[in-house]
């Protein structure tokens, strides 16, 4: 291109954002100013809420493609812009020791802070807001759908929360006021103060830990083991019911030393209550050379996490494998599970019916 014909189709391009810009920024709705971030010099911004720590120029967006640099303040992009809202049932996020039984609704927006190439929910979580039409829904609103569909919990989920943080505190908050129990469902990348905060309006958290290795999440998830273990510590700090998923990938992550050193940290750190869901990979999004993980290897992985004394461990997208709740006192079944169904609970005030030992989690009165 000519070199005068390029900066007049430069400064066209520059003119038009900023129409773009200043037309969302009289959406004082939507256009959200992000609660973590440092100002820096030249209009330039470093984002604090996860351990990306984008450092954007004027009118960049961050690389979970939902924070921008506006002016030199930064901004969400997706406050009340839910791309999905559904109701499930709680035992598919998957929580098996939070409320079993229950509805919870659950929400996303677009955006992810990381990029998986395994991820099941790639069509919203790599979206830019501007490539999918949403309607504004305030918070309010989430609060009012959560009651009318009888739900007794609401879920932040799908995509990764993190990267709507306003819009899921602001729900959060109205949700305790309320009496409503609120989820997490997270890959645990954030930073400690952000998380923190959010933690004291969060009940119950499924947190995925992908892998026990820094070159296994470099390689397939763009981020680094250790900010999720500190999350994950964090979050038991704070007193948030917890629950890990691991979804097995073959010759990724399913290494049986890498599994055992992984069940020994949950048991050091966490204690050997700690739920834990191996989950079943199938081919999806960037990784679709791979098999799905062959049913001996989930067995294998679940009989190192029983030797290594780890209480409650569960077998996930495979169908009745290990999908029920055993005491881990005196071995009876305390919850028949069938898929995502509820067919008998023996609990009574959050212990066995049979034997009185205390179960790890939350559980309704009778
Ligand atoms: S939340 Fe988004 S903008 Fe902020 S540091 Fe993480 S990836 Fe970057
Ligand atoms: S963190 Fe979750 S939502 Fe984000 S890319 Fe990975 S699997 Fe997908």
């Amino acid at each position: 291109m000519h070199f005068f014909m390029k900066k007049l189709f430069i400064l066209a391009l520059i003119f038009l954002l900023t129409i773009a810009v200043s037309s969302d920024k009289k959406d004082n709705r939507t256009l959200k100013e992000a609660q973590y971030y440092t100002k820096l010099k030249k209009n330039y911004v470093r984002c604090d809420l996860c351990p990306n720590r984008c450092v954007l120029k004027n009118g960049e967006i961050g690389d979970c493609g939902v924070r921008q640099n506006v002016d030199g303040k930064l901004y969400s992009l997706v406050y009340g812009k839910p791309v999905a809202i559904h109701v499930d049932p709680i035992e598919k996020k998957p929580l098996y020791h939070f409320l079993p039984g229950t509805k919870v609704l659950s929400l996303a927006t677009v955006g992810c802070n990381l990029r998986c190439n395994f991820c099941q929910n790639w069509t919203i979580s790599q979206s830019r807001p501007e490539e999918i039409e949403t309607e504004y829904v305030a918070a309010e609103e989430i609060i009012k759908l959560t009651k009318e569909h009888n739900c007794e919990s609401i879920a932040f989920t799908y995509t990764e929360p993190t990267i709507f943080y306003e819009y899921m505190l602001d729900i959060a908050k109205l949700a305790k006021a309320e009496s409503l129990q609120t989820v997490l469902v997270t890959c645990g990348y954030i930073n400690e103060k952000p998380l923190r905060k959010l933690a004291k309006y969060i009940d119950a958290a499924n947190i995925d830990l992908k892998g026990y290795s820094e070159d296994f999440y470099q390689t397939y998830t763009t981020g680094n083991l250790q900010p999720v273990l500190n999350t994950i510590k964090i979050a038991a700090e704070e007193e948030m019911m917890i629950e890990i998923t691991n979804l097995v990938i073959p010759e990724a992550n399913d290494d049986p030393r890498q599994i055992r050193t992984m069940c020994k940290w949950i048991k050091q750190e966490l204690g050997k209550d700690i739920p834990l869901h191996f989950s079943r990979f199938f081919p999806n999004y960037r990784l679709q050379n791979k098999p799905p993980t062959p049913l001996e290897t989930l067995r294998n992985a679940y009989e190192i996490a029983k030797e290594e004394s780890l209480n409650y461990v569960y077998i996930g997208n495979v169908g009745a494998l290990a999908e029920d709740t055993f005491c881990p006192n005196c071995g009876k079944k305390i919850i028949d599970r069938s898929g995502f169904q509820i067919e008998e609970i023996h609990l009574n005030e959050g212990c066995c019916e049979f034997c009185g030992q205390k179960i790890y989690g939350k559980f309704q009165e009778k």
